[in-house]
Formats: C-alpha cells, structure tokens, sequence
C-alpha cells in the first residue's frame, strides 16, 4: 500500500486525506496544532466556544462532492441550514440593508433603499457575476493547472467577459452610483484578503457564489473540519496533532517523508503540503522543499491579515443583528490606503457574526504585519469596533473577550506574516501566479489557500481534491524509493485502487 503525509489538517489536508484514503492509500496527516482545522477554528470567551475563523459557509455543493466521492454524505456528518440573509448591511445614519439568497428579492430590497436605477443596476450586476462564475467554474477553479491561455481556450470565451483588467472598485461604479452600494459590493474584495480599489473586478463572481447559497452549520464552523476528520478517520486516516513537521526528506530526487520537531521519521511516497506556500518557500520545512517552489512568491503581495474578537455579551438598540452583518466606514477609499500602508484604519468597517444569542465575533481587516517589530495594541482597536457598531445603531457590551491579531495569526500559520489569503490580488496577473499542486520536486505536492485556486474554505478544498488527484496520479507512474539510511516506505508498488474525483 502507497503511504502519503500530509503536513496540515487545515481544510485543504483534509479533503487530500480523505479522498487519498478513501482510494485505498495509506494516509498519515501531522498537525502542528492540537485540533483538525487550521484557519477554521475556534476560540472560547467567557466558556464559550465561538467560530474564530471562518463563519461564511458558501459552495456548499463542493464539500458535498468531496464526501460524495469518498462514497460519504456530508449530511450524515453534520447539519446544515441554508441561510435566507445573506448579510445585514449597515452605515452610520441610514437605514440598514439585507442582501437575500434570492435575486428578486435584492432587486425589491435595493430598488426601496436607494431607488428604482440602484435597482436596475443590481440587476446588471448580478447578471454579470453569475456569467463570470458560470465562465470560472469550469475553467479555471476546477481545473488543476489554469494558465490564461489555456482559460481562454477551454471556457471559449474572450478574457473581456471575466473583466480581469478592469479594477472591482472601477467596475462597481458602472453599476452603481450610490457609494454605499458600491461599498457594500466592493467588500467581497476582501475576501480574497485584498482591496477592491486594486482587485480585478472578475471577484464579483463571489457575489454570485453568495448569491447560490450561504449556510450555516449547526454547532459552529468547526464542525466542519471534524466532519471532515470523522470521515477520513473512517476511511483508516492516521491523524497526528501537536505533530510539527520539521523537514521534508528527499531521496532519489525525489520527496521520500518528512520530519518532525521531535525527530521522528515518517516515510512516505508522497508528500503534501497543507502550509502556507511562504513556509516552504521561506525554508521553514528545509531546502530541498524550499528549492521545490522557488519563484512562487515572485512579485507577490501579501493578503490582509485581521484583529478579531470572540466575545460573549448582550446588546441592545435598534440594530438587530442577522447571523452576519457589516458595518461600513464612512470612507472606504480613506481605509484601504490606510490598509495598504500597513496601518490600522482610523475608521474600520466592521464585520460581525452573531451565531446565537449572547455570542458574537468581530473582525476587522488589518495589514500583514504580525511578524514586524511592533503592532498596534488591542484596546484602542475594540474601542474602535464599539464606537462604530453604537453610531450605527447597535450597543454591544462584552462580558468576556478573546482576540486575536496578526501576530498570533502569523504564529499559528508560520510563514504568512499574519496574511490569511495567501498572495493579494493586485492585478489581473496574481490569480495566474499561484501555483498548481505539483511541485518541481517529485512526489512533493501542494494543497491549501494560498495555491490555486485560492483562499477560502471551498477554494482550499477543491486544492485539496486537485491535489489527491495528482497524487494518486503520480503513486500509479512511480515506484516506491528507499530512504538513506534503508528505512523504506511500507511496500512496493501495489498500484492502489484508484477513485474517480
Ligand atoms: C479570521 C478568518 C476569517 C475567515 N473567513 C472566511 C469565511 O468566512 N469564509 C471562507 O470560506 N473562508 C474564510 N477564511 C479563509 C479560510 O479560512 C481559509 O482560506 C482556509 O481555511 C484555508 O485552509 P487551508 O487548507 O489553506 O489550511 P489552513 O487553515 O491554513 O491550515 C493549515 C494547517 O497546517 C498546519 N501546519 C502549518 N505548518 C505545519 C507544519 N510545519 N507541520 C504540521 N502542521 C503544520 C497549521 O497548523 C494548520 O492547521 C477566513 C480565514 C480567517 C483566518
């Protein structure tokens, strides 16, 4: 039987692990942390454990497919609920705005909040970022290897109808002249850690992606990852935690194992790479991995990092949140410059999730700075987010609070520097320069937000399903390598059964 480690039980190792075992490989996963999840996590305030990573569930048919070709629903493993707002808008001195799962819906809701040529404008948009997706979906997310040629080649299309050259924020207004809708669209730029001002405006796909459904996942988020744990482990997954890996192995030229902190060995036939892309790159997992993904990080940008608070408290006023809500600065061309020169906004606009009474979580973005000398301290900042949610209409008073910031963001995920979407996307170029599963080191593959096709959960696990895909691949055309020192790999080519992904 071929054996495969993975380093990282974030969601990308996960769907890796999974289907790996599911196709009859042997399959150990090394977490550096305690629990499976990664990025999708949570913290506990006042003893509660709140959703600290993740809270917006779309795509939901991706997951399902992953456990579908496990031969597993992912319905026996945990509860969904589809949510009808999507999100809760709001801004100082106006009144609030909900965006549905229902186009119709947001047309009538738009059309009252800011007028019948708002509301035809919406109906462009989301015309618009439904063919953009419709286009992307086949040719590029899926696909393992997309380089622009061959999109254009394989959606038939001309790169004029997925606007990778215009900027999301230029883009918005020729939709919309009202600020707050163009703000409130913009925002979906930072979904991918970066700003709508530089972003290409082919991310008003995630408008579409939101339009097709946001859930919400019954005990927390992180049910997700022991979904996802559960049906591994099922399938004979060896899960290690507080399992740091320290190097990957090379012998014959190729990725043989990997160890770890305490100098165990694990041999393997192949290897993937659930870490941040920057780690290999900056040698954290030794030379041979380094050396593997030298020029992935030319000419990248590191995403925004986040200040994050999960809070137990009570509220009150005239605000009542929805599960997701957003409170937007007055001036959002002011935040993202304030951004892009690594300071925290004067005036942040908020996010915040209530995921059931008495429970909340707040974000707000901030830059990738957690591995600089100095950053900013915390009390200033919640003030900030308080100030902000009372001048539009919600007063929250924490009971206990736990945050965090890039610095632990950038500890927890070594080699990001805090950044929690991999590379921003500056320009049309960045989506191009992420790089595929496959590595120039045999048997070395990669997996996870900051490779293609990018950052967020169902992002990071279709690189997960692009990186099973190409292991079994190469464990079917390769032969098992004996590593220096005669510890060999658990057998010879056995030729394992092969999934259909
Ligand atoms: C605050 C926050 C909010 C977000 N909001 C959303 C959202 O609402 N919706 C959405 O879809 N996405 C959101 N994202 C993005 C999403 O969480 C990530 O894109 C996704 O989870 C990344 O998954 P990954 O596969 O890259 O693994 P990661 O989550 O990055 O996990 C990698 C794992 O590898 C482990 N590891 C690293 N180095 C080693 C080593 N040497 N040895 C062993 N283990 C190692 C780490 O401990 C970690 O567990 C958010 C992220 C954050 C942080």
């Amino acid at each position: 039987m071929r054996r495969v480690v993975i380093i990282g039980a974030g969601i990308g190792g996960l769907a890796s692990a999974l289907l790996l075992a599911n196709a009859g490989l042997e399959v150990v996963v090394c977490e550096a942390g305690a629990t499976p999840g990664g990025k999708l996590r949570h913290a506990v305030a006042g003893g509660v454990r709140i959703d600290a990573g993740p809270t917006v569930l779309t795509m939901l048919p991706v997951f399902q497919a992953i456990f579908a070709s496990a031969g597993a629903r992912l319905e026996d493993y945990v509860a969904v609920e589809r949510l009808d707002v999507l999100a809760r808008h709001a801004w100082e001195g106006v009144r609030s705005l909900d965006l549905f799962d229902d186009t119709a819906r947001n047309v009538a809701a738009i059309g009252e909040f800011a007028g019948a040529k708002a509301a035809l404008g919406y109906k462009a948009f989301a015309a618009r970022s439904k063919k953009i997706y419709e286009i992307l979906d086949g040719s590029f997310m899926q696909i393992a290897q997309p380089g622009l040629a061959g999109l254009v080649l394989r959606s038939g299309v001309s790169l004029m109808n997925i606007s990778p050259f215009a900027t999301l924020w230029g883009e918005l207004g020729t939709y919309f002249a009202n600020p707050r809708l163009r703000q409130l669209f913009g925002r979906y730029a930072t979904y991918c850690g970066s700003s709508p001002f530089n972003a290409p405006a082919t991310l008003m796909l995630i408008a579409h992606a939101e339009q097709r459904g946001v859930w919400r996942v019954q005990g927390g988020m992180f049910a997700l990852a022991r979904a996802f744990e559960a049906a591994a482990q099922a399938r004979g997954v060896q899960f290690l935690y507080n399992a740091p890996v320290q190097d990957i192995l090379i012998a014959s030229g190729r990725a043989c194992g990997v160890k770890l902190n305490n100098g165990e060995v694990l041999p393997a036939d192949a290897v993937v790479a659930n870490t941040e892309l920057g780690a290999l790159a900056g040698g954290l997992l030794g030379a041979a991995a380094q050396q593997a993904v030298a020029g992935s990080m030319k000419g990248a940008v590191r995403s925004f990092s986040a200040k994050t608070w999960a809070m137990t408290g009570s509220i009150s006023g005239n605000f009542q949140p929805a599960h997701h809500n957003v409170f937007f600065s007055e001036d959002y061309p002011a935040e993202f410059a304030q951004l892009a020169a690594g300071q925290m906004p004067a005036d942040p606009t908020v996010y915040l999730c209530a995921p059931e009474p008495g429970a909340f979580f707040a974000l707000i973005n901030a830059p990738a700075n957690g591995d600089a000398p100095q950053v900013e301290a915390f009390p200033p900042c919640l003030t900030r987010v308080m100030k902000k949610l009372q001048d539009c209409g919600l007063r929250l008073t924490p009971t206990a609070v736990t945050a965090a910031q890039p610095r632990q963001f950038a500890t927890m995920f070594p080699g990001s520097g805090g950044a929690l979407y991999g590379r921003a996307l500056t320009g049309w170029r960045d989506s191009f320069a992420r790089p595929g599963t496959r590595t120039k080191l045999p048997g070395l593959f990669l997996a996870g937000g900051s490779v293609h096709p990018g950052p967020g959960l169902p992002m990071a696990a279709i690189s997960g399903r692009l990186a099973a895909s190409a292991v079994m691949d190469f464990c079917a055309r390769s032969r098992t390598v004996v590593m220096p020192g005669g510890i060999s790999t658990p057998s010879a080519m056995t030729g394992g059964r092969r999934a259909q992904l």
